[in-house]
């Protein structure tokens, strides 16, 4: 008879999974998912990152992937129970692969698979040293002429690109690549990260003097090294810099500051990068097999090109070279933009005693940061979660297990509940001409952001500051051109400047390629990141996915890294296993290669 309880469903609904596809029976596999089911693969089937959305498209990947992956094991994971609200019965599962281990979770609706999060969790014969299995650090015994941990490190850090070449090259050293690295690091995967910056952090240090991050503290956790619980809501930039620094040092990363990348090229022949790098002044040619772009999202400015630029007397420069406000007191400063940078600076300016005017061009998103938190945020990442015992890992995968092509619907809600209770909020800064957005299908930040990466700004006090005409507001205008003295909008206004800040957001990351390889490897991946949703900025058509992050592209041994904290920490781990699997030449055909639809 079967159990009717939640464990006993999913397991009979597993059971019945294991067979048909032990059994190689792929239609038996497929009729044991909904009609409108989606299937989540973070590497293990695919060796990608992919949703099959819809019984076809499982079909057509278990036709393709089946009879290489051998699945087995499948099981509610250990110490988990089921459970069934609404209608939906879910579990934490577990299950193997022919190379790997993996965990992941399922919804069921009426018995069948609705949405189904696989990932890998680690390769077979090469797990991480964790717990039992951790160094010993000393070496107990007496040898002669042995070396100490530091002598060894010291060894390793004067050998590795010199007489010895790494299997990977990040370049970029921000939390992107730190994280990455410190993956790698654990899967013996020979690394070095090569930072045109100083030291670890500078990439946060070096921006604008009032930053915090906008996302809390729960959300923002490194890989293996959680913050203190001691540790602030809203990281201020430095401190998170010095984070940075001294996480770099304790997980023994090879990490070459001051060094930039000026060049890179593939052989396709020899399946190996030249990586050129100008080290303490020196060139340097490194030869990795495997290249990561961690060059951040946020880091290739979009400066708009205005008439009269060269003649404005004042100072002019893009949000990302702002050195803060201390100079401009008394000053007259116009922002041009109207997101999150746009928002913080024009508020530290007010504070210093600066005459500001924001410019605005179009609609923006704004969401109060406590809404966010507590509508948005709360059940996976906020302190309540953790004392209700939601893990890290955990949210994590709750997450990623919502399926792209849905997840708007999620958010609609959300974002509704927030414009009820901000009511009087929105309304004052509609008063004060500001113009608001809620996302093309009003499904709020979190879509804008994968979406396109921008046109949000979470409220931190600025807004209040708009909204009361301390911080003056110009909207639906745009930059007609730069006189001497001043800033002509659309409209003919003259508004005098001292200062002109550009914070007009940054452009996609296959720029970078274009800069370090070349145009034609850069248009053979095509754009970075946005899902192909077909709303503003994220044209169509659909991928399913973020464009090439974390996943093979179009060029073979190239890869993109990075986004925020959360997505850095989460999708390294999907990266750095790929990575291994390659170093260790276990067989990785990736399954759905994504195809480049725009190259910008
Ligand atoms: C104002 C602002 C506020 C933000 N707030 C948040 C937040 O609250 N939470 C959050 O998660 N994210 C936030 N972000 C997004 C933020 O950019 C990322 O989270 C983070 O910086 C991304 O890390 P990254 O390592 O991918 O890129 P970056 O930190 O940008 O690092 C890229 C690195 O690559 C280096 N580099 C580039 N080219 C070369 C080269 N040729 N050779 C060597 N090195 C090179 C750069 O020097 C840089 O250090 C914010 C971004 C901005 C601009």
């Amino acid at each position: 008879m079967l159990d009717k309880a939640p464990n006993g469903k999913i397991s009979n609904l597993l059971g019945a999974l294991d067979k048909a596809l032990s059994a190689g029976d792929v239609e038996r596999a497929a009729d044991l998912f909904q009609a409108d089911c989606y299937w989540r693969d973070l590497v293990t089937f695919t060796w990608n990152i992919k949703t099959m959305e819809g019984k076809d498209q499982v079909r057509d990947m278990l036709k393709a992937r089946l009879a290489d992956t051998k699945p087995s094991n499948w099981k509610i994971a250990d110490g988990e129970d089921a459970s069934e609200t609404d209608g939906i019965t879910e579990s934490w599962i577990q299950f193997e692969t022919e190379v790997a281990r993996g965990f992941g979770h399922v919804r069921l609706k009426d018995g069948l698979i609705w949405t189904l999060l696989t990932t890998m969790s680690e390769l077979k014969g090469y797990e991480e040293p964790l717990g039992f299995d951790r160094p010993m650090g000393a070496k107990h015994g007496a040898e002669r002429n042995r070396k100490t941990w530091k002598e060894e490190r010291e060894a390793e850090a004067a050998e590795l690109g010199y007489s010895s070449q790494p299997y990977c090259v990040i370049v970029g050293g921000g939390q992107g690549g730190i994280a990455l690295a410190a993956r790698l690091r654990q899967l013996n995967v020979p690394t070095i990260i090569v930072e045109k910056n100083e030291r670890p952090g500078d990439s946060w240090r070096k921006r604008y003097k009032s930053l915090c991050l906008h996302d809390p503290v729960w959300y923002d956790h490194l890989p293996y090294l959680p913050f203190p619980r001691n540790w602030p809501v809203f990281s201020p930039k430095d401190k998170i810099g010095d984070w940075l620094e001294m996480y770099t040092k304790v997980m023994e990363l090879n990490y070459w500051g001051s060094t930039k990348c000026k060049k890179a090229s593939y052989d396709e022949k020899g399946r190996e990068w030249t990586v050129v790098v100008e080290r303490d002044g020196k060139e340097i040619v490194l030869k990795p097999k495997q290249l990561v772009l961690a060059t951040g999202m946020s880091a290739k400015p979009n400066m708009p090109k205005f008439e009269g630029m060269d003649i404005l007397k004042g100072d002019l420069h893009h949000s990302s070279q702002h050195p803060g406000p201390d100079k401009y007191k008394g000053k007259k400063a116009v922002v041009v933009g109207s997101n999150n940078s746009a928002h913080d600076i024009c508020a530290a300016l007010w504070e210093a005693g600066a005459d500001v005017t924001m410019v605005q061009r179009s609609s923006t998103h704004i969401v109060r940061s406590d809404s966010l938190m507590e509508l948005g945020l709360a059940a996976l990442y906020s302190e309540q979660a953790v004392q209700s015992g939601m893990t890290t890992a955990k949210a994590d995968l709750i997450f990623a297990s919502l399926p792209y092509k849905i997840l708007h619907e999620f958010q609609i809600p959300v974002y509704n509940a927030i414009r009820e209770r901000d009511a009087d909020f929105y309304r004052r800064l509609e008063k004060a001409g500001f113009l608001l957005d809620y996302g093309d299908d009003d499904s709020g930040l979190f879509m804008k952001y994968l979406r396109r990466g921008s046109g949000y700004y979470i409220d931190v006090g600025a807004s209040e500051l708009v909204a009361n005409g301390s911080i003056k507001l110009k909207s639906g205008v745009d930059v007609k051109k730069l006189t001497e003295h001043a800033v002509i909008l659309s409209d003919g206004t003259e508004l005098p400047a001292d200062l002109v800040v550009c914070a007009t957001g940054y452009g996609s990351m296959n720029g970078w390629a274009a800069d370090l390889i070349s145009e034609e490897v850069a248009n053979k991946v095509g754009k970075v990141w946005g899902l192909g949703s077909n709303t503003t900025k994220d044209p169509g058509p659909w991928e399913g996915e973020q464009r090439n992050m974390w996943k093979p592209t179009q060029q073979e041994a190239l890869w993109f890294h990075g986004g925020n904290l959360h997505q850095s920490r989460h999708y390294s781990q999907f990266l750095s296993l790929q990575l291994k699997a390659r170093m260790e030449n276990i067989p990785t055909p990736t399954y759905g290669l994504q195809k480049v639809h725009h190259l910008t």
